[in-house]
């Protein structure tokens, strides 16, 4: 069971989207790029656990209850954790809680009510640290090299095999075979294809500053991703340019190991089918596990790769569903999904794309044409007046770009939950 949306926005909007930890002072969301949202994570922190197992969660309060908005706190993840672990719970009772977010709220109504009274007057410049769904590339390969190629399409070509796992992408364009791997050299894995001889040779930022050419870079690290998560065996949904999590036998769920932020070890599902809560039926649907990936340039020669957690549903394991259907259900999925687990969500992308490494890599061929991909969540400090204070509520004034709780509602979904799925596991 999720918290409803209502539940949510009445949360977000009376905490001023602000964690309500004593002076934490932390914008929970952040303005993104007309390019790619940069997500930034409140946590709908329960104040009696969800599970009678869990923090504080030993309570006359119905399931529904714990849902609510009068059980729930707006916390940035790090006071979320505090207040969950297992050595401060005789501090941080259901009681101090309670009184934790009445001072908050009060406070963030004192700030916005009263500021009309109060001409002149500067809200404080506060230190936040925002964190994105957004990683930051770490090395570009330096050099793209072009040879006339006889194949008219990109199926009739075949590179030879390499050794120690290179990947060879590449692109067909305009009579060209354009790839990483240097095809002046008589070996390359495209010799066969190629007229090595005639081999031009680009400097990777010449092209990022060509349009043209920005859009053939794009498409050959694209067929790079291909690469890499066909190796991580997953599976591309072309129509949705995502990759998902297939079972490995018909019928069979699937869960696979990761690395979770707090913990050494865990698994997470990946391929399931979800049941009713109340009978334990199965549903006639199933989920798996998907991601969107996007290289996308900022600034200058700063390239990063979003990671967007996504669900796609099949009605068997394998057989998409229709697009009318898929709306709804992903629709519903994807606005619980918001604050409360897309960090999870990312964390276990990056991990799982990564191999539980600190980066993802791309290997072709040489040092210094290898791309490489840090898997620290980047996050930054911004010194910034906290909540604009001119603005009746802050939250209007933080535009979410296309994130998935407007997204929901432009949908028009309603919030209602009486056909209450298994919430992501
Ligand atoms: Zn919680
Ligand atoms: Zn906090």
């Amino acid at each position: 069971m999720a918290v409803p949306v209502a539940q949510q926005r009445k949360l977000t909007q009376r905490s001023g989207n602000i964690c309500a930890f004593p002076d934490c002072g932390l914008l929970l969301t952040a303005q993104g790029t007309p390019e790619d949202p940069v997500v930034v994570l409140g946590e709908m922190a329960h104040i009696v656990a969800e599970s009678p197992n869990g923090p504080r969660g030993d309570s006359p309060l119905t399931p529904e209850e714990r849902n609510r908005y009068e059980n729930l706190i707006l916390l940035c993840n790090q006071h979320h954790q505090l207040i969950d672990s297992e050595g401060a719970l005789a501090k941080y009772t259901v009681e101090r809680l309670h009184a934790m977010k009445e001072a908050h709220e009060q406070r963030i109504e004192r700030r916005l009510g009263g500021r009309s009274n109060v001409p002149s007057e500067l809200p404080p410049i506060v230190n936040d640290t925002v964190y994105s769904n957004v990683l930051p590339v770490t090395q570009m390969p330096r050099y793209i090299y072009g040879a006339p190629c006889s194949a008219g399409r990109e199926s009739e070509v075949r590179p030879a095999a390499t050794s120690a796992g290179v990947m060879t992408p590449f692109i067909l364009r305009e009579g060209r075979l354009w790839a990483f791997q240097d095809l002046r050299d008589s070996g390359n894995p495209f010799a066969d294809a190629v007229a090595c001889t005639e081999t031009e040779r680009f400097s990777t930022k010449e092209w990022w500053t060509d349009p043209d050419k920005l859009g053939w870079y794009v498409a050959l690290l694209n067929r790079s991703l291909n690469k890499l998560t066909g190796r991580l065996g997953l599976r591309l949904d072309h129509d949705h340019h995502r990759y998902y999590f297939e079972p490995e036998a018909a019928g069979v769920e699937r869960s696979v190991p990761y690395r979770p932020l707090n913990a050494n070890r865990a698994t997470r599902s990946v391929v399931w089918q979800p049941k009713k809560r109340a009978t334990g039926e199965a549903r006639n649907y199933w989920l798996h596990r998907a991601v969107s990936l996007r290289f996308f340039l900022i600034g200058d020669n700063q390239w990063c790769l979003s990671v967007r957690p996504e669900l796609r549903v099949t009605s068997d394991g394998f057989e998409s569903m229709q697009a009318k259907y898929i709306g709804r259900q992903v629709t519903r999925k994807k606005s619980r999904l918001f604050n409360h687990d897309l960090l999870g969500e990312v964390q276990f992308w990056r991990d799982f794309l990564g191999r539980s490494t600190p980066r993802i890599f791309f290997p072709f061929g040489t040092d210094r044409q290898n791309l490489i991909v840090s898997t620290s969540l980047s996050s930054g400090q911004v010194r910034w007046p906290g909540i604009p204070a001119e603005h009746d509520m802050p939250f209007k004034n933080v535009e979410y770009v296309d994130d998935l709780f407007t997204w929901a509602e432009a949908e028009g979904l309603s919030d209602d939950d009486e056909d209450e799925e298994e919430a992501l596991r």
